[in-house]
């Protein structure tokens, strides 16, 4: 199989890796590495269990980090231990790193752009170059060229603004959920830098107002982190409630992966889990059929029903009150925060969520208990 695969980061890396493992031949276009993709380059544990392994002389460029502050931005704070860490990554290291990987395993990498596709498999790059394959994959981004040759862009509804900026110096790992704001802020602590930024839905604030309440934030509460190596400011697309939104991104020779799909987590924002994922289904698929056709029903089938119930509990996630909430329950039971690091993690998804908060309900309401006889005793 000749595979034209569109954009070289998380997505367009673990697909070319795969398929060329397969035995495809694989065309990987990009012409923007090596880059800093606007991020704050937090890898869940799920995310990170779909990186590939490397060899031993180039081992993942990451800041390994094993307790996250959660803030309720209304003056509530709880630390909460993981059981086993979360990766922070600089994105020009990470995905210069996966590329690497898809080359070693024989995929080529044009360093082009792709300005034109086209339904029966034909590409046309800035160079005036065309060239054919048997499909072709859009692994594009955000703005995705390919995903508009097939279907309409992601709608302003369905975008996360997020922005910040890269800050010299350290810090630990923290969300601070913004009370008026149905979004976060957020420190990650990089290998030699601080990524800090801010993310709320797109079409409720203009990305200077999200930068002006970062800035005040930094500077009230994290002065030492307000000195900028570069700022950064992009959208983060998802799907909407309606499993069309999924069943709809692939057809006989193209199918979209990662961002270009709006395949990230419409209540944070998690898109490096999805954009590897995606990617390794629709390898699967590739490889036992010849064909993108049945990806994204084995994607809805294998993610999609997570990302679909984020988009449903989004108002209820982000209503007045519930972070608040949510880390008092937290400062109070043990319970409550181990739930919230399986959350860290991915281990724990918002489908099954409820049924897991009624297991630690009993456990709850004795460490409820026993925190409002302690002050007594
Ligand atoms: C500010 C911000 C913070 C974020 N923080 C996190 C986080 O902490 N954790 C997390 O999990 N997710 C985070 N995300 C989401 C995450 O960055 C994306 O979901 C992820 O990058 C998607 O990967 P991708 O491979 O699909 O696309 P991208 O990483 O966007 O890669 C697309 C590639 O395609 C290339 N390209 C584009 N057009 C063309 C073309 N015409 N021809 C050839 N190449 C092309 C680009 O150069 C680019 O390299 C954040 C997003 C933003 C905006």
């Amino acid at each position: 199989m000749k595979l034209a695969v569109v954009g070289a980061g998380p997505a367009g890396a673990r697909l070319a890796l795969d398929a060329a493992r397969d035995g495809a031949r694989v065309v990987v276009f990009d012409p923007a590495h090596p880059r800093e993709k606007p991020c704050g380059g937090g890898l869940t544990a799920k995310g990170l269990a779909e990186v590939p392994a490397g060899p031993a002389h180039d081992p993942l460029p990451a800041r390994f980090v094993a307790d996250c502050r959660l803030e309720s931005g209304e003056g509530e704070a709880v630390r909460v231990s993981l059981d086993r860490p979360v990766a922070i990554v600089s994105r020009r290291e990470f995905d210069a790193w996966l590329l690497r990987r898809a080359q070693d395993a024989g995929a080529e990498h044009r360093a082009e752009r792709v300005v034109e596709v086209d339904g029966d498999g034909s590409l046309r790059t800035a160079r005036g170059e065309r060239m054919r394959f048997d499909a072709i994959v859009g692994a594009d981004g955000a703005n995705s060229l390919v995903r508009r040759a097939f279907l309409a862009p992601t709608p302003p509804e369905r975008r996360f603004v997020a922005a910040g900026w890269y800050a010299p110096g350290d810090s630990e790992m923290v969300v601070r959920f913004l009370p008026g704001v149905a979004g976060y802020l957020w420190l990650f602590p990089r290998r030699d830098h601080v990524a800090i930024g801010v993310g709320a839905p797109l079409r409720r604030f203009a990305t200077r107002e999200l930068l002006a309440r970062l800035e005040a934030e930094v500077e009230r509460d994290f002065p030492r982190l307000a000195g900028v190596l570069s700022r950064y400011a992009h959208t983060i697309p998802s799907p909407s409630t309606d499993p069309a939104s999924i069943l709809e991104l692939a057809g006989v020779r193209w199918a979209l992966v990662g961002d270009a799909g709006a395949l990230a987590d419409p209540i944070t924002g998690e898109g490096l889990y999805y954009a590897l994922r995606s990617a390794r289904v629709l390898a699967d698929v590739l490889r036992e059929t010849g064909s993108p056709a049945g990806y994204p029903a084995r994607a809805l089938a294998d993610f999609g029903h997570e990302l679909l119930a984020s988009a449903r509990l989004f108002d209820r996630f982000y209503a007045p009150g519930y972070a608040r909430r949510m880390v008092r329950y937290a400062q109070r039971s043990p319970a409550i925060r181990e739930v919230l690091g399986e959350l860290v993690l991915g281990d724990q998804g918002y489908v099954g969520l409820r049924r897991r908060l009624l297991r630690a309900l009993p456990r709850f309401l004795w460490d409820s208990a026993v925190a409002r006889l302690r002050p007594a005793a």
